[in-house]
């Protein structure tokens, strides 16, 4: 899979960070949320997966 953040909609809610710590962090330069892992394996499936659910901008994008 493959995980990034749309920075035009990510309004820096951070609840991306709270379901993946493994794959998002909150950026040092902006309000917005940085991809650290973007092609997390399969074991970090289900996290990306609750960290869309819970974008309330619904800025994270996922590809299979
Ligand atoms: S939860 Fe969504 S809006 Fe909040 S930081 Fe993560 S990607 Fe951005």
């Amino acid at each position: 899979m493959r995980v990034e953040v749309d920075l035009t909609r990510c309004a820096g809610y951070g609840n991306c960070v709270e379901a993946a710590p493994e794959v998002f962090q909150m950026s040092d330069v902006a309000d917005v949320a940085d991809v650290i892992l973007p092609e997390p394996g399969d074991e970090l499936a289900e996290s990306v997966h609750k960290a869309a659910r819970v974008c309330p901008a619904d800025a994270v994008v996922i590809t299979e």
